[in-house]
């Protein structure tokens, strides 16, 4: 019989790996779900927790707490390991400390033959990919970041209630780094096959630009914001993060502003970077290269230099 069981493996048991795991479980995402923490006790409290859902779901999920060498078979390996954001922190800040973390996991998932997918969230996530591919040695296609799915996720609910629109037909994208360079190619923005510019220019009495501005504002803002209100962001990532499962599982070709390494796209090499990119099966099948104007064009190339230099400040050497 043909094995087709989709298994995850999960590393760090904290706010945001927990939010995906609810979330998996309650989507019936996956079939079995390893749970791995630095701290044993946490991922086994976890998977006892998580297990006493399943009677009341619609899921015959296997959920246990384990080690590395469950990711031999796995179809995709989550890291989430790491330290939160603190309240002020930006995300580069936390890329030494983070460095040291994946060192510990990436290894010993490698080592186990761990053959499918890497799938990050940990911050800041641009360079955590990168850090990953770096470290697995892995075809960059199979090392994907979460980049910005949320961002593009908390865009299209924003421009979804300024324009009275269900954000599932607005097309909307938030581009480069999953952080303060990150930036809305309004030129490529859509409400089902219109352009949100052509909408606002033949509305000044309701829409503006200036409007606009603010909601990209306050997109980049919105992870600040809810640190500042309750500590951490989790359930938002967690939901990005079973979005970019189910179209890995479902070899679906969906479009999702993912981090991936780019190879001459948007005239830029080696960095690590949020865009729009088909995702099956194989990881990143290929980016859509969309038409930005000089103006979007030199912003990403801002936030691919921020990237590029943050990355280049780790120290690779044990
Ligand atoms: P958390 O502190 O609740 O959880 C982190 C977990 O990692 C803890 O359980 C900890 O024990 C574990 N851990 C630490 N070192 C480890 C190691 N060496 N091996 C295994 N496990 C280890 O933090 P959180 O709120 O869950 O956030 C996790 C990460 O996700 C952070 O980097 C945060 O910034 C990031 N995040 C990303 C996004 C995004 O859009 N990509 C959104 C929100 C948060």
């Amino acid at each position: 019989m043909k094995n087709d069981i989709r298994k995850i493996v999960l590393v760090g048991t904290g706010f945001v790996g927990m939010s995906f795991a609810y979330a998996l479980l309650n989507q019936t995402a996956c079939d079995e779900l390893v749970l791995i923490d630095i701290d044993t006790r946490r991922a086994e409290g976890e998977a006892m927790d998580l297990n006493h859902g399943v009677a009341f779901s619609g899921s015959h999920m296997k959920i246990y707490a384990g080690t590395y060498s469950d990711c031999k078979d796995a179809d995709i390996v989550a890291i989430c390991a790491g330290v939160a954001q603190k309240p002020g922190e930006t995300r580069i800040d936390l890329l030494q400390r983070n460095t040291a973390v994946f060192r510990s996991v990436v290894g010993p998932v490698v080592d186990s033959g761990f053959g499918g997918i890497f799938l990050i969230a940990t911050n800041p996530v641009d360079i955590m990919a990168h850090v990953t591919q770096k470290l697995s040695g892995f075809d960059p296609r199979r090392v994907i970041g979460s980049g910005t799915t949320l961002d593009s996720a908390r865009l299209r609910y924003l421009l979804g209630s300024y324009l009275r629109t269900d954000p599932r037909n607005v097309h909307a994208y938030v581009m480069g780094e999953h952080g303060d360079s990150e930036f809305v190619p309004w030129s490529q923005a859509m409400v089902g096959t219109k352009p949100v510019l052509k909408i606002v220019e033949e509305s000044p009495e309701k829409f503006s630009l200036d409007d606009l501005q603010n909601i990209s504002e306050e997109v980049k803002n919105a992870a600040q914001k809810i640190i500042a209100a309750k500590k951490s962001t989790y359930y938002g990532i967690g939901m990005s993060m079973v979005r970019i499962a189910k179209a890995i599982f479902g070899d679906e070709n969906s479009i999702l502003t993912v981090s991936t390494l780019l190879n001459g796209e948007y005239g830029e090499s080696d960095v690590y970077i949020g865009v729009p990119c088909f995702v099956n099966r194989e990881g990143v099948a290929g980016i859509l290269e969309v038409s930005l104007t000089e103006k979007e064009l030199e912003k990403f190339k801002l936030s691919a230099t921020v990237l590029k230099d943050a990355f280049g400040g780790i120290r690779f050497e044990e």
